[in-house]
């Protein structure tokens, strides 16, 4: 392809993003596809011969949007968002188009100086320590996984790096079962094991149980073991409950213990000064994620990780092997020092569009929208005697279920469970369950930067109608 198709090519990709976002609130959210749809389309094999862009282009219209379940939908409360301003997306394309290594500061200085200023930009507007650094990564699992090692580390004395984990200590996290499958997951990959984080239970504002906390970590160390971290979360994925983080920050402290803090989804509302009493006592955190790829407008994917001690998270991570050894101004800093993988995008540059072009105060109004409208929705449905609001809302997310007041609960979780597969059938909207406290609920988050007031009512709406056919 020369520069000359490549531009006429793109532009045409460009209309079709265009046009897709036009009419997308004509499509079903959730993709209507049965499995094996796809497969079905492409051939088992790749074509030895190129092919004519345009017709790859043709065929990708016809391809993909049957498979697409429609994240940037206006009518999408299903997970968590994954929202995309237009401005990020084009500063993927630039990205795409420069195909930038950030490995180290020398084979992409702006790629590492931006991304530095832009976690910054991002820890200041949320008004966390500014001591803190951090820097970018793909998902917040990805960013847990560094908090985890780096606490193994710390509690190892740094010797797991070199020795592993064999005929050592038991090294025990503490949490609770709202905790993100994304932290026991971080355990098993670390060579801890998941039967290592210990959930106490919770209070009822659903935060985890200082008492049981404080319990459990003296049982392990009298058994022998060795405690390293607690991991609170604000924001939980399930239903959006939160850790108070300042007696578990006091605790970690009194403890010796590394304190790591899952904003995944919620930290983003931080850049709002009046939701900040969710993080009061996060100064107390050694690590902290939130994902601007969730609800602050960024495409998928954009993670930030920060934290106070920056020389910890390079002693854990840093491989330098003479290929990679440079020689440059001291004080640069090398991202392979400090992340999972040596490869590395330039995520920084969709976060330098989209806070410049939404600005923070773009970026607060459309949190202070969601959160506004799912109060509104969560009113609509109370008010309809079938339905009863279980959890929230915690931010934007609450759930909820059906209820017969005479039903034995099971039939309520049974109906809910119907209901929720006919709404998702339906396609107008999308929703997915949960369980909470042993009982099934549907989960409604308002989080798609696409959605209107209008949208969400008329989404409720349409719940309540599909509510006469359970
Ligand atoms: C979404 C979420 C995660 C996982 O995020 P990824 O970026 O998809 O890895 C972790 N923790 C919480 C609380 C979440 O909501």
């Amino acid at each position: 392809m020369n520069w000359d198709e490549y531009v006429r090519h793109s532009v045409a990709a460009t209309d079709w993003i265009a046009n897709y976002h036009r009419s997308i609130d004509k499509q079903p959210v959730r993709s209507q596809a049965t499995p094996g749809d796809t497969s079905k389309l492409l051939p088992a094999s790749a074509p030895e011969e190129g092919e004519d862009f345009a017709q790859i282009l043709a065929d990708f219209e016809k391809l993909v949007p049957p498979g697409l379940t429609n994240w940037l939908h206006p009518r999408f409360f299903a997970y968590f968002p994954a929202n995309a301003d237009a401005s990020s997306m084009i500063a993927e394309q630039l990205a795409a188009g420069m195909n930038a290594q950030c490995m180290l500061w020398q084979t992409s200085p702006v790629g590492t100086e931006m991304e530095l200023r832009m976690v910054d930009w991002l820890r200041d507007l949320c008004a966390l320590p500014s001591s803190w650094t951090g820097s970018l990564h793909d998902t917040a699992s990805s960013s847990t996984l560094v908090a985890v090692l780096v606490a193994r580390e710390r509690a190892l004395d740094w010797k797991g790096i070199e020795h592993g984990l064999a005929g050592g200590p038991r090294l025990r996290f503490y949490g609770t079962a709202h905790a993100h499958a994304s932290v026991p997951k971080a355990l098993w990959i670390a060579g801890i094991g998941k039967d290592n984080f210990v959930q106490v239970g919770c209070d009822a504002e659903g935060s985890a149980d200082l008492q049981a906390m404080c319990a459990a970590i003296a049982a392990d160390r009298d058994a022998g073991m060795l405690p390293a971290g607690i991991i609170a979360v604000v924001g939980s994925t399930s239903t959006g409950v939160s850790d108070k983080l300042r007696p578990l920050g006091e605790l970690a402290r009194e403890q010796g213990l590394h304190y790591h803090v899952d904003a995944a989804w919620a930290g983003a509302a931080m850049i709002c000064p009046e939701l900040r009493g969710l993080i009061d006592g996060a100064e107390l955190a050694d690590s902290y994620v939130f994902n601007p790829h969730k609800w602050l407008s960024t495409n998928i994917d954009c993670s930030v990780l920060l934290y106070s001690d920056a020389d910890a998270v390079k002693r854990t991570l840093s491989a330098q092997p003479d290929y990679l050894r440079t020689r440059h101004a001291q004080g640069v800093t090398d991202f392979s020092t400090i992340s999972l993988h040596l490869g590395r995008r330039f995520r920084a540059l969709k976060l330098w569009f989209v806070l410049r072009s939404l600005g923070a105060k773009g970026l607060r109004c459309i949190i202070r929208n969601h959160i506004a409208w799912a109060h509104e929705a969560a009113g609509m449905l109370a008010a309809d005697s079938r339905f009863c609001i279980v959890t929230g809302p915690e931010l934007s997310l609450f759930t909820f279920r059906l209820t017969d007041g005479g039903r034995r609960s099971q039939e309520d979780d049974a109906r809910t469970q119907r209901l929720l597969e006919i709404i998702n059938n339906d396609g107008f909207t999308y929703m997915t369950g949960t369980e909470t406290g042993g009982r099934s609920v549907i989960r409604m988050q308002v989080g798609s930067n696409s959605a209107t007031r209008e949208h969400v009512l008329a989404s409720v709406a349409r719940v309540t109608e599909l509510a006469d056919r359970v």
